[in-house]
C-alpha cells in the first residue's frame, strides 16, 4: 500500500460530504460566453468584473512588453527582476488608489502573505473578522501574534474584544473590504474608531472592491471618504483588472519596509512584463471612464432584481456578487450541474468555503454581460431552481 493512500480516503470522506469540487476546464477567452468542457455556456462564475480579462487595449500592451522585455522577468525583484514596467504599475496603482506609494506581487493571496507578518509579530494582536479570505487568514498565521477573531462586520464585538485583550504590543484590525461569499461590504467607518481608539493599525483587503466601489472604481476605502485613513490596503489584479497580481497601497514607509523584508517579495520571482504591462493598460482605462464600472453596477442591479422576482434568496449582499443561497451542499451542487446542462456556468461553492448547510451559487456578475445574457440565466435558474424545488 502506498504511503499517501489516506488520501483516498480523505477524498472519499469529501465526496460523502458532497463537497467535491467539479473543476472545469475551459478553453476559450474569458467573456461573456465561454467553453467550459468542450461546451459553449454562459459565464456566471469569473471575477472578471469589468471584462478586462480579454480585452483589446490589455492584450496589445502585453503583446508589446513581449516584444520589448520577453516573456520573464529573470530574477526576484530584489536582484534582477524589477523592470521599468512593475516600477510604472506601482506608480499608477498609487495614483489610482491615492496613496503615497504601493508595491506589486504576485497574488493578492501572496500580498497578505508578506503584509501581515511585516506588522505583526510576538506578543502583538490581530484582530480579524471571523469571516475573512483563507489568504489573511494564512497570512495571520505565519506571524507569532495572537489572532482574535470578533462576529462578522460587527464594530461592538470588536471594541468589547479589543477591550477585553489588555497587551503592550502592536495591534493590527484586519478585514476584507467586501466579502467574497456573500457580496456584503466591511462597515469600515466604525471598525476604524474602534481600531482609532485602542490605538491600532487597520488593514482593508479590497480584493473584491476595486473596480467596482468607489469613484472610478478605486475602491471600499474610497467608497466610505477614508483614503488616507486606514493604514494599509491589499489589493489584486486578478479580479476587475483582469490579468494576475497583488499589491499594497499604503504610506511610503510602509512600501518601502515591505522592499526590504517581505518575503514573497524577496523569495519569490515577480509578475512577467506581459502581465504587468496589461495591468498598467487597466489601470489607466479606469483613470480614464467610468463607464464599465457604472455598466457592472447596472447589470448586477438588473440580475438580482429578476432572480429576487422569481423567489431566489440572495443572502445579504450589496455588490455585484450575487450569492444564490440553496443551503444543502449536495442540492447546490446538483443545480449548478442542471444549470451547465441548461447552458449556464455558476459554480456551487460549499464547505470549506463557506460554513455548512450554507452551499450556494455564486454568480459574478460583469459589464461583458449583455441584458440578454442576464435574461437568459434568470430563465434558466427559473427552470432548474423549479425542478428541484427550491424556488
Ligand atoms: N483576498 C480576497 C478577499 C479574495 O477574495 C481573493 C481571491 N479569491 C484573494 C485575496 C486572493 O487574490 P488572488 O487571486 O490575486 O491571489
Amino acid at each position: 500500500m502506498s504511503r499517501l493512500s489516506f488520501l483516498e480516503q480523505e477524498i472519499e470522506k469529501i465526496k460523502e460530504a458532497g463537497q467535491l469540487i467539479t473543476i472545469r476546464t475551459i478553453s476559450s477567452a474569458q467573456g461573456a460566453w465561454f467553453v467550459a468542457d468542450g461546451k459553449k455556456v454562459l459565464n456566471m462564475c469569473s471575477n472578471n468584473y469589468l471584462g478586462f480579462a480579454n480585452h483589446e487595449a490589455l492584450k496589445q500592451a502585453a503583446k508589446k512588453a513581449i516584444d520589448e522585455f520577453g516573456v520573464g522577468p529573470g530574477a526576484v525583484r530584489t536582484i534582477s527582476g524589477t523592470q521599468t514596467l512593475h516600477i510604472e504599475l506601482e506608480r499608477k496603482l498609487a495614483g489610482f488608489k491615492r496613496t503615497e506609494a504601493a508595491i506589486v506581487l504576485q497574488s493578492g493571496f501572496q500580498a497578505n502573505a508578506a503584509t501581515i507578518p511585516a506588522l505583526v509579530g510576538e506578543g502583538d494582536l490581530i484582530f480579524s473578522d471571523e469571516l475573512n479570505h483563507a489568504s489573511i487568514i494564512d497570512g495571520c498565521r505565519l506571524t507569532k501574534a495572537r489572532v482574535v477573531r470578533y462576529k462578522h462586520n460587527n464594530a461592538e464585538d470588536l471594541d468589547a474584544k479589543m477591550k477585553a485583550e489588555a497587551s503592550s504590543g502592536r495591534r493590527l484590525v484586519v478585514t476584507d473590504g467586501v466579502f467574497s461569499m456573500d457580496g456584503d461590504i466591511a462597515p469600515l467607518p466604525e471598525l476604524l474608531e474602534v481600531a482609532r481608539k485602542h490605538g491600532a493599525m487597520t488593514m482593508v483587503d479590497d480584493a473584491h472592491g476595486e473596480g467596482v466601489l468607489g469613484e472610478a472604481g478605486r475602491g471600499a476605502v474610497d467608497h466610505f471618504g477614508l483614503v488616507g485613513e486606514i493604514d494599509v490596503e491589499i489589493g489584486t489584479l486578478s479580479k476587475a483588472f483582469g490579468v494576475l497580481g497583488g499589491f499594497v497601497a499604503g504610506p511610503k514607509v510602509l512600501i518601502d519596509f515591505l522592499r526590504q523584508r517581505a518575503r514573497p517579495f524577496l523569495f519569490s520571482t515577480g509578475l512577467s512584463p506581459a502581465d504587468v504591462a496589461a495591468c498598467i493598460a487597466a489601470v489607466e482605462i479606469l483613470e480614464q471612464s467610468d463607464e464599465l464600472v457604472r455598466r457592472l453596477w447596472d447589470n448586477a442591479d438588473y440580475f438580482k432584481r429578476s432572480m429576487q422576482q422569481q423567489g431566489w434568496d440572495l443572502g445579504k449582499t450589496q455588490t455585484p456578487i450575487t450569492p444564490v443561497m440553496v443551503g444543502d451542499e449536495h442540492k447546490a451542487a446538483q443545480l449548478s450541474k442542471d444549470l451547465f446542462s441548461a447552458g449556464v456556468y455558476a459554480q456551487s461553492i460549499q464547505f470549506p468555503t463557506v460554513p455548512k448547510g450554507m452551499a450556494r451559487l455564486r454568480v459574478m456578475i460583469s459589464a461583458a454581460h449583455e441584458r440578454s445574457d442576464l435574461d437568459f440565466a434568470v430563465s434558466k435558474f427559473g427552470e432548474c431552481g423549479k425542478a428541484l424545488g427550491l424556488i
